[in-house]
Formats: structure tokens, C-alpha cells, sequence
């Protein structure tokens, strides 16, 4: 065990291990098979490239995309690991070249797409020493996952061909049957399951409900401006939408690309390589983007619009903050999205199953109890507290009597004969005078104008709570028009009194005063100026050295590592040793030139004299 920690602090410069990775290691090291659950960022890689390095011999990764394996093959390289990864896409002599080297035993990690594998298994793998074989993304085998790929069932093959190599899967996402299914068809032996916390306190989460696509946009932007110069990812549910948010993002100066399946492959790894090397700050795209990337320092992680399951949606916030660090995350809902989703459901091929995750989704963004303790629930995980990091935790519903303002909505809703949807309701109570309106006469209405002393978005929160509350219900297959429920009646006759939560505007989308205008503010929880001026500092040397090796800033050193070393000012290498994410490789190769820049920046910062 000490010399697992050793060599984790040699290569990887961590000091302790996360919580089941040492017990994963252990179990791989003993030669034993295992199926690793753990949510994305929880540190899966660790578990089999530490073994890896450990053991004699060669490690097998199989992996789906080549941007994983690229990525995995870098930061194990900057580690001083020998890694290759070998794709399709290659040319024939480098893929002969490092067939080559694998055979010699100089490489310990080598990467294979799932395709890749299946010439090899009988021609390279039995040449090479394997010291074990990780199946990463190992719900990709099931039919019952989300990302079903039909080159992994071939994998079966691995165990039957070379049996006593341990074979540990790894997944961020599978359910019970899907759990059962990859240790079937992986045909794993006796297998230990290690399920890991699915807690990601370091996420912040926020939903918001019922904006028009105008206020969305322009909470986004003003979103962005209190995180400047982060990297986040708008995700959409249309190709349009990410080309639209991405032009407007563009036109207020803010570096951002659309992604989406209707761009060329060559487009997209442009979108991708772009967002990766921080030469693009935001990704507007469809779910399509983001499984492929190791990105650990993307600070936010918006829904444009609402996922179709929790699983989905998790998944996705959970590319934010892998290094860590607090990180944000904001979901707009409304009703149109779920008209829209509920249909995609209706038609998809297990019509049940989606519409009940659909259903789960649409509590998720109603609640208002603490949001992680659904999500937490919903994974079968049980939180024994409230979070404090949820926008239900951090405004707690304060409840007040709103018998009248319902009963003012009740009663306009009747009178248009419960034809009226969501925005015409509210324009009659607020006496709008459009020409739809007057032309259904709904301005001669005795209601027209009652709740002209309420905004319009807080008319459209408590119609969401009334329906939330079920006094008023809408078909979700048109979401046009609203009905009165018998308990909705009951409010309205005074039999019965509706408690509604208060409702505060959330920073985001508060419409900016002038003066915040002109200088954005920035929000920063962590250091004071003088550290907040070494850390860029720190910034731009790891950008100068990423571009002369052409990599990533992030395979370098993480945001957390630059922030450990803001933190800790470290002017020896004895003390850069001892900062997460130091190991000897990065040491001997970085330690001068950081403790030379923290020196400089510490002299220049210190007052005269
Ligand atoms: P996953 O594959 O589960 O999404 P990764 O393996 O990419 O997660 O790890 C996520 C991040 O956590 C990486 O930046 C990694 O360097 C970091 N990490 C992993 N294990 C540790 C550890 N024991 N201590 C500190 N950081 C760690
Ligand atoms: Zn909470």
C-alpha cells in the first residue's frame, strides 16, 4: 500500500488516494476482475494506470474515442509514462511502429478503440505481456445504457482468449440491469463491484424555469461576464440553437463555437481542439459533445434547455469541475422543452422507460426540496443533509399565502374559457394590450388587468408553482391551454388556501445597472488580488510552455495545481515537490521556471524598499 501512495506521488505528484481507488488497485494488482462505478471526475483513470505502472508488463485500455485516448496518451506522457494509443486513423508504418515498441515491452498503457482491438486480438495481444485490461466507458456494451456501441459486445472475447489477465470496467453511468449486462458480457469473474459516492459537492446547482428565449440568452451572457475568461459548455437541444447562442455570445465579445452533428468531422475537431486549448472559451452543443474530452478546468456547464433524464443531465454537469474546484451549474426549464421532449419519448422505441425518466427529470426541475438529495436519491445513494450548494438550499421556499393571486389567475383562466395558454394568461392579468388579445376580446374580460402590480416573470413562477401545486393543469401534448383542477376550484371558491414560495430574481438575471456595465464584475471566491495576479501570472506561463509542446494548458498542470501554487508560493523545489499535482517527471522538468516566475512576481509585489 505505502509503495501504491509512493508511486502516486512519483507520477502523478497526488498525495493520498480518492476514496475506492486504492481498493481498486488492489484488486487489479491481485489479479482479480472488478467493475468500477464512479461519476465522472471521480478519478477512474488512476485506478488502472497506477496498476499499470505497478505491474510488469503492458496494460490494455480500451477506449471509444480518439480524443479520450489522445488525451489519456498526453498526460500520462507528461508524466514520464511511456503511452501510445493506436486508431484506425492512423497510418500504417506508426501503427507498425508502436505494434513494434508494445512487443519490446516500452510502452505500460496502450490505448485501442474497441474496432481497433478486434484484428489484434489474435495477432498483437498475444505477443505482448498484459499486465491487465481496462474497459473504460463500459456501459457503451449494454443495450439498456445510453450510448449503446455494437463494437463493444465484442469484447467478450478478451476474457475467453486471455483468461487470467484482470479486466477491471469502468463507467460513470449504469443502473442496475445495465450493471449486470457489462459484467455478463464482459464475462468478468466473480467480480467485485465498487460503487463510489456519486456526490459532487464542488458542482453548484441551479434551475431556473420558464424564460423566453430572449431573457435565457441574455442571462447567459451575463452569466458569462461574472466568469470571464472560464471555460464552460452551453448545451442545446437544437443544431439551431447552439449556432444562435453562439453568434450572440461571439457578438458580445465572448470566444464561442457552435458543435453539432451537422458539422463536418473536420469542424467539429476544430470546435474541439479549440475549446480544449482555451483558444475558445464557451462550446454551444448538442449532447454530442464532451464524452471525448478530459477537460478538467471547465468552470460551468449550462442546459439551454432540459435533458431528457437525470442521467443524461448528470453526466453532462458532470464535465464541469473534474480538477475539483467550485464550479457552476444552471438549467433553464420550461414547459415547451417538456411538450417537445415528451414527444421524442412517446416515439422513441422504449416509449415507458423514457417517459418515466422524463418524468423523474420534470420533479428534478420542479422541486423545492434540496436538489442534490434527489439526485443522489435517484442513484440510489442516500444524502443524510441538505447541500447548501443548490439554489433550493441557498433560498430556501419562504411560503405565503397567495389564495388571492391564484384565485386572480383562476378565475382569468375560466373566463377565456380555458383556452388561454401560459403568456396570453399573464398578458390579461397585466393588461397587455397586443392585438391577439383584443381580437378574443379578453380585454373586456372583468379579470383583464387584475395583476397588472406583478412583473411578468413573476406571474409566469407562480403559474408554474399553481400547476406544480395542481390547481390549474395543461395538456403537455400542446401546453396551450390551461385548465381549473377541482382543487384549483376549491382556491378559487375560498375552500381551500394556496401557500406559494416567494420568488427572488437569481443575480444571473437581473438586468446589469449601468455602472456594472461598463466594468463587468468579477466573482471570484478564492484569493485576494496579489495571489489573483500571481495566478494569472502562473496562467500564462503554463499557456507559453502548452503552445511549445503543443499541448493542452491542463495536461501541463491543472487549474488546481496553478492554484495550490498560488496558495502555497512555493520558492524552492523541495516545496514545489509538494504541490498536488507535482510529480518527478514535472518537477525536473517545470520546478525552475514556476519558482523562478512566483519569485518574481512575490519581489514585485512586495512594497518598496
Ligand atoms: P474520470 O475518468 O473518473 O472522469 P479522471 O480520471 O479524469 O476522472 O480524474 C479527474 C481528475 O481528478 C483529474 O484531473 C485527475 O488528475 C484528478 N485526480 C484523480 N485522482 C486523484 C487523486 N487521488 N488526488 C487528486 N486528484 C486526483
Ligand atoms: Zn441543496
Amino acid at each position: 500500500m505505502k509503495e501504491l501512495t509512493l508511486l502516486l506521488k512519483k507520477f502523478f505528484g497526488f498525495d493520498s488516494f480518492r476514496p475506492l481507488q486504492a481498493e481498486i488497485i488492489q484488486r487489479v494488482i491481485q489479479k482479480k476482475d472488478s467493475l468500477a462505478l464512479m461519476p465522472t471526475g471521480g478519478g477512474k483513470s488512476i485506478c488502472y494506470q497506477l496498476p499499470a505502472i505497478y505491474l510488469p508488463g503492458t496494460a490494455i485500455v480500451i477506449s471509444p474515442l480518439i480524443a479520450l485516448m489522445k488525451d489519456q496518451v498526453e498526460g500520462l506522457m507528461a508524466n514520464g509514462i511511456p503511452a501510445a494509443a493506436l486508431n484506425s486513423m492512423m497510418p500504417e508504418a506508426q501503427k507498425q511502429r508502436i505494434k513494434q515498441f508494445a512487443i519490446q515491452g516500452k510502452i505500460k498503457l496502450l490505448y485501442i478503440s474497441p474496432e481497433g482491438l478486434m484484428g489484434e486480438t489474435d495477432r498483437l495481444l498475444p505477443l505482448l505481456q498484459l499486465s491487465l485490461i481496462a474497459i473504460d466507458e463500459a456501459h457503451c456494451i449494454s443495450q439498456w445504457g445510453h450510448d449503446f456501441r455494437p463494437e463493444y459486445t465484442q469484447l467478450s472475447v478478451l476474457k475467453e482468449r486471455f483468461p487470467d489477465v484482470p479486466v477491471v470496467a469502468l463507467t460513470a453511468t449504469a443502473d442496475k440491469i445495465t450493471r449486470l449486462d457489462i459484467i455478463e458480457q464482459l464475462k468478468l469473474r466473480s467480480p467485485q463491484i465498487f460503487i463510489s459516492s456519486f456526490d459532487r459537492p464542488n458542482l453548484s446547482l441551479t434551475v431556473y424555469r420558464g424564460l423566453a428565449k430572449k431573457e435565457k440568452t441574455a442571462a447567459i451572457v451575463r452569466f458569462i461576464g461574472l466568469h470571464k475568461g472560464q471555460s464552460g459548455i452551453v448545451y442545446c437541444m437544437k443544431r439551431a440553437d447552439t449556432e444562435a447562442v453562439a453568434e450572440t455570445l461571439n457578438s458580445c465579445r465572448i470566444k464561442a463555437a457552435a458543435y453539432h452533428a451537422g458539422l463536418s468531422p473536420a469542424q467539429r475537431e476544430e470546435a474541439q481542439n479549440d475549446f480544449i486549448n482555451d483558444r475558445t472559451e464557451v462550446v454551444c452543443a448538442t449532447v454530442a459533445f464532451g464524452m471525448g474530452i478530459d477537460k478538467s478546468n471547465v468552470r460551468w456547464v449550462i442546459h439551454y434547455n432540459m435533458p431528457g433524464s437525470i442521467e443524461n443531465y448528470y453526466q453532462e454537469i458532470g464535465r464541469a469541475g473534474r480538477d475539483g474546484l467550485p464550479s457552476y451549474t444552471l438549467l433553464f426549464y420550461s414547459l415547451a422543452d417538456l411538450v417537445v421532449l415528451r414527444r421524442f419519448a412517446g416515439e422513441s422505441g422504449q416509449s415507458e422507460v423514457n417517459l418515466e425518466k422524463l418524468n423523474r427529470m420534470q420533479r428534478y426541475c420542479e422541486a423545492d426540496i434540496c436538489r442534490r438529495r434527489i439526485l443522489l436519491n435517484y442513484f440510489g445513494e442516500e444524502a443524510g443533509h441538505d447541500c447548501g450548494n443548490c439554489d433550493v438550499c441557498r433560498n430556501p421556499p419562504q411560503r405565503f399565502d397567495g389564495s388571492l393571486l391564484v384565485q386572480k389567475a383562476l378565475s382569468a383562466i375560466l373566463r377565456t374559457g380555458e383556452r388561454a395558454g401560459i403568456q396570453m394568461l399573464i398578458d390579461i392579468l397585466r393588461a397587455s394590450a397586443r392585438s391577439e388579445l383584443v381580437r378574443l376580446g379578453y380585454h373586456r374580460l372583468k379579470t383583464y388587468g387584475a395583476g397588472r402590480d406583478l412583473p411578468y416573470n413573476l406571474w409566469k413562477e407562480y403559474i408554474y408553482q399553481m400547476l406544480q401545486l395542481g390547481y390549474i393543469e395543461t395538456d403537455y401534448a400542446s401546453a396551450r391551454s390551461l385548465k381549473v383542477t377541482p382543487l384549483g376550484r376549491k382556491v378559487l371558491y375560498g375552500e381551500a388556501k394556496a401557500l406559494l414560495s416567494a420568488w427572488h430574481e437569481p443575480e444571473e438575471l437581473k438586468r446589469p445597472s449601468r455602472k456594472e456595465k461598463a466594468r463587468p464584475i468579477r466573482v471570484s471566491s478564492g484569493p485576494d488580488s496579489a495571489d489573483e495576479k500571481l495566478l494569472d501570472a502562473l496562467r500564462q506561463l503554463r499557456k507559453q510552455i502548452a503552445q511549445k509542446e503543443s499541448v493542452p494548458a491542463y495536461i501541463i498542470f491543472s487549474d488546481a495545481t496553478l492554484q495550490d501554487m498560488a496558495a502555497q508560493k512555493p520558492l524552492d523545489m523541495e516545496s514545489f515537490a509538494a504541490i498536488r499535482g507535482v510529480g518527478d517527471v514535472k518537477l525536473e522538468k517545470y520546478g525552475k521556471v514556476f519558482t523562478a516566475l512566483i519569485q518574481f512576481v512575490l519581489k514585485g509585489a512586495a512594497p518598496a524598499g
